[in-house]
């Protein structure tokens, strides 16, 4: 058993106590290789944002779970070297999907753990959560629960629908599994393909895809059910068309890539909304930056010469999303 404070890591309480008061959202970016992060860190130390370190159970399956636990420790240290003299990172499981897989990773040092029981039926959920949030506490680990359906693919966690939080069911939830935040559905949703052509209008200007609004009325209603509770939105990317231009000019193929618009999620981290979980935007960043230089220098085969400058677009994106969409830079001095 390592706790996360041995470490140097924190837990998510304070951090969303501040954020819901300050208007501001922390950001939750998801990393399983070096580069992405070198990136995180470095934006977040040079922001002096508070920052959550997420990994899901296919980025552990992915990079090795020991490894990945000691690369949080890693980038404690890193963030110190960098300046940061009280980093506040927070190291989180994303979607977890079991008792024993939240366990695991508590035990091994995260500050901090999702479980995702939303597509169970709604007791089921509760008992699941509740199972994870006895254990979680005894060793001061904070715990999010989810209610309602993301659509999208992300890992292991697909759905071909949403369907929306029910404010009705938030302050039953919420008291008897006693989870410290809770992931909402409002129409965001995992990937880069967060809406279909069908489901957008077309710019006539641009001739850019325009998504549907985020559901704004559940939001105010699970704000009104349960007041200064942290609420968490997954599926939170923008998907840069810029990013999307360059990877489809250079010889991909992500057509009609569309993500949630940043003014909405401005909107949301003024709220609430404490805790804007952003993925797919840092893997458009990286494959477009890959892209670029394999185009480029069509001789170039040294992996530091094509993730290096991945690694750098992946800081500017960061930082872009700490300052202008977040709102979490000076947070954590
Ligand atoms: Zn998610």
């Amino acid at each position: 058993m390592v706790s996360y404070k041995e470490l140097g890591l924190v837990n998510t309480r304070e951090m969303f106590a501040k954020a819901i008061k300050g208007g501001y959202a922390i950001p939750a970016f998801n990393f399983n290789n070096m580069e992405q992060l070198q990136a995180i860190i470095k934006a977040a130390a040079e922001e002096k944002s508070p920052v959550i370190l997420q990994v899901s159970k296919g980025a552990r399956n992915y990079a090795n779970a020991t490894l990945l636990r000691y690369m949080a420790q890693g980038a404690v240290a890193y963030a110190k070297e960098l300046g940061w003299e009280n980093p506040q990172i927070v190291l989180h499981l994303d979607h977890g999907d079991s008792f024993e897989l939240c366990k695991s990773c508590i035990d091994s040092g995260f500050s901090s753990v999702m479980i995702d029981g939303s597509h169970l039926p709604y007791e089921e959920n509760v008992a699941l959560t509740k199972q994870v949030v006895d254990y979680a506490h005894q060793y001061d680990v904070t715990v999010e629960g989810e209610l309602g359906v993301l659509a999208g693919v992300e890992d292991e966690v697909s759905s071909d629908h949403h369907t929306y939080t029910d404010p009705e069911e938030v302050i039953d939830f919420a008291t008897r599994t006693g989870c410290d935040s809770l992931a909402i559905s409002i129409g965001t949703s995992h990937g880069a393909y967060k809406f279909t052509p069908e489901q957008c209008t077309r710019d006539p200007k641009t001739g850019l895809l325009v998504p549907p609004p985020l559901a704004f009325e559940v939001l105010d209603a699970v704000m009104e059910k349960l007041p200064g509770f942290p609420i968490v939105l997954h599926g939170s990317s923008s998907v840069p068309q810029e990013y999307v231009k360059t990877i489809n000019e250079l010889g991909g193929k992500l057509p009609d890539a569309i993500g949630i618009p940043e003014e909405e999620l401005r909107k949301a981290a003024k709220s609430a909304v404490c805790k804007i979980n952003i993925d797919s935007d840092s893997r458009l960043a990286m494959t477009a930056a890959i892209r670029k230089v394999f185009t480029d220098k069509p001789g170039e085969f040294d992996p530091r010469k094509y993730l290096g400058p991945a690694r750098d677009e992946m800081e500017r994106l960061y930082k872009h999303k700490i300052e202008n969409v977040l709102g979490s830079n000076g947070k954590a001095e």
